[in-house]
């Protein structure tokens, strides 16, 4: 009788003989293409042990998707190396809705190329190749990859090593045994290798034809300029073509979307290239949305108790190394300019400068919650290849407000702040949100500031303010700053996509360091709690996450141009102008359309500029005191009597309300 072993599935006990697979265990279910032993990964091949228990992972899961865009980033490989032996490899790791793929080539792929690609990428994945994981050592795998100098660099990386050595990379190596794969035709013959931690889909075939190769890009090797530039090529895979159409449609919608494409087109800012990379100016329309987002937040913050205060953009060096931004945050800021005999920095946030006001006199208990707020302009030493639009940039202003308060009253000014900010993303037309709390990475005490106590307890009253929201929370482990955990509100777009928003830290490091004091009531010094938030974070970000998410079309409050004014024939122009003069001195932003442009181009033009309000006369309007609206969706009302026109407008206005369509 053949020994028999105990194994969970699922939860259920079963006996089976001794070398059952994991894949056995689900033999006839195509969709199962891993399984999860104790909690690993691990191939369907995978030999069970007494005792085990397996989960099956299905290819629509989180883990099955990346399981099989990692494998199709293998197939990818073994086809860039077809069509060029002397390639060589880099990493190639999931990334999310898909993989990507580093290689060392001379010449960067073309777009022609990249469709070669796909082609050969079918022919491997028909050929039902299978993946076979095989164990080796260190030396035996340096000996066999002796042609791929980037594999070779990983070998002997193991554990956190691993991570920091390049993006992805501990999706090759990091596991406690080094790999490689084995990639096996039909015939038994050996088509390709490659140094990988795997688990990897039982065989090619699994990838369907539902996967594409979208694009390339330049990438350096491990992240650092010092290193080779690679060749990066992207790609997607689904487990159905139904899914890889959604995507691929999701991903058109987001490129019309495109917030630096729609910039130029309605000509709200630029990035001329002799500023630099990261840095944008604002056209006088672009400036108008700037303009009403800083009156709104600069409004609100004198609403919520806030006291606005100005500082400027550089300062002495040591205020960087008191407050602990130098050496802690030394990347992210720009290097020393040297100047008298002192180094000064362009600085990378307020806090410093705030503390400075609050430490000019005396503060006593009654003071608190002492709130500083104001517009700084801000500037972080962002990669050039990480800079995105308005997204990611390297100068920016930002909504910086420090609230100073006692250690009993910070879980209500935390609730304060919070609400603050539900309010602004509500105003903003972005009503779906979720929390992030950032905590401490306990293995890197050396990235932190202050006791485990301190960070105990500010982390408490984050997460406890966080859960009474009753909002979704998601957690964010070693996602805080050194001076303190942080909450953070997600907004989720028009299209679903989620971008960081506000910031809410609690921060008891920078008080220490510039000696905070006020006096309780009891006459005592005590040391106030700082907490940091931001509204929009930057006002530059903010934007460009709003033009996505509007598609350019913003709600009449934010819009450059509120109405627009398009006569029939030029004979009417007067009319429509005194009509827009009546808007103006309600305070709304109009135009007059006096082109030599025919009727149709005028309004193509307006449609295009996405204005709320196409406002139309013609002789019917004008006979009878009324004007006409064009929404943006092209529908009309037609004979609006001007008083009422105008009180619509305005009433749009206050609401900060979305108008795209007829409202009758
Ligand atoms: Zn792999
Ligand atoms: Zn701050």
């Amino acid at each position: 009788m053949p020994a028999t072993i105990t194994v969970h599935v699922a939860g259920d006990e079963r006996s089976v003989g001794e070398g059952t697979t994991a894949g056995a265990l689900f033999e006839g279910d195509r969709s199962i293409v891993v399984a999860r032993v104790g909690g690993e990964l691990v191939d369907l091949a995978h030999v069970l042990a007494d005792g085990d228990s397996v989960e099956p992972v299905a290819i629509d899961s989180p883990d099955g998707l990346n399981v099989l865009r990692h494998s199709a980033a293998h197939v990818l490989a073994q086809a860039v190396q077809q069509v060029d032996p002397s390639a060589k490899l880099g990493i190639g790791p999931p990334i999310r809705d898909g993989f990507y793929y580093d290689f060392d080539v001379e010449v960067p792929f073309t777009p022609d190329d990249l469709k070669v690609l796909e082609k050969t990428m079918q022919r491997i994945i028909n050929e039902g190749q299978t993946f076979s994981r095989r164990v080796t050592t260190d030396d035996a795998a340096r000996a066999e990859l002796h042609d791929e100098p980037y594999k070779i660099e990983l070998i002997g990386l193991k554990g956190g090593d691993v991570a920091e050595a390049a993006e992805g990379a501990d999706a090759e190596v990091g596991g406690g045994e080094l790999t490689i794969y084995d990639n096996h035709r039909k015939d038994g013959e050996l088509a390709w290798r490659d140094l990988c931690r795997g688990p990897h889909l039982p065989d090619t075939k699994l990838i369907g034809n539902a996967f594409k190769v979208t694009r390339s890009a330049a990438a350096y090797w491990r992240g650092s300029e010092k290193n080779p530039q690679l060749q990066r090529i992207y790609g997607t895979a689904w487990p159905s073509k139904d899914e890889l159409k959604a995507y691929l449609d999701r991903l058109a919608e987001a490129e019309k979307r495109d917030h630096r494409k729609l910039g130029i087109e309605l000509d709200l800012y630029s990035f001329p290239d002799e500023l630099g990379s990261g840095l944008v100016v604002f056209h006088p329309r672009g400036g108008i949305i700037k303009r009403e987002m800083e009156d709104y937040v600069r409004q609100r913050h004198v609403e919520e108790g806030f006291q606005y205060v100005g500082t400027p953009h550089i300062s002495k060096e040591g205020l960087f190394y008191t407050s602990g931004h130098l050496p802690y945050y030394a990347e992210s800021m720009f290097p020393p300019m040297e100047m008298e005999g002192a180094s000064y920095r362009l600085k990378a946030m307020s806090c410093p400068m705030h503390n400075l006001i609050y430490r000019s006199r005396g503060r006593s208990y009654r003071e608190l919650p002492l709130r500083l707020f104001e517009f700084g302009g801000v500037y972080r030493n962002e990669k050039s290849g990480v800079v995105h639009g308005l997204t990611r940039v390297r100068g920016m202003t930002q909504d910086d407000s420090h609230s100073y308060v006692t250690k009993a009253q910070a879980p209500a000014e935390i609730q304060h702040l919070l609400d603050f900010c539900l309010g602004l993303f509500r105003d903003f037309g972005m009503a779906d949100y979720y929390l992030e709390l950032s905590t401490r990475d306990d293995s890197k005490p050396e990235k932190f500031v202050g006791s485990d106590e301190d960070w105990a307890e500010a982390t408490a009253v984050l997460a406890e303010v966080a859960t009474a929201s009753g909002l979704e929370l998601v957690a964010d482990p070693g996602g805080a700053a050194y001076y303190g955990p942080k909450i953070s509100v997600q907004a989720r777009d028009a299209i679903g996509r989620t971008w960081q928003m506000s910031t809410i830290q609690y921060d008891f490091v920078q008080p220490a360091g510039f000696q905070l004091e006020y006096q309780a009531s009891d006459g005592s010094r005590q040391q106030p709690v700082m907490i940091h938030s931001a509204k929009f974070g930057s006002i530059e970000r903010f934007i460009g996450v709003l033009v996505e998410h509007y598609a350019g079309a913003f709600p009449v409050w934010l819009s450059p141009v509120q109405v627009l004014g398009v006569p029939v024939a030029e004979e009417y122009d007067a009319y429509v102008l005194s009509v827009l003069e009546q808007l103006v001195r309600k305070g709304v932003r109009v135009e007059l359309d006096a082109s030599d442009d025919r009727f149709p181009k005028k309004i193509r033009n307006a449609s295009k500029a996405k204005v709320p309000y196409v406002l139309i006369a013609g002789e019917d309007d004008r006979a009878a005191g009324a004007v006409s609206f064009r929404y943006r969706d092209g529908s009309q009302r037609n004979g609006i009597p001007v008083e009422e026109a105008i009180a619509e407008i305005v009433a749009a206005i206050e609401a900060k309300a979305q108008v795209t369509t007829s409202p009758a």
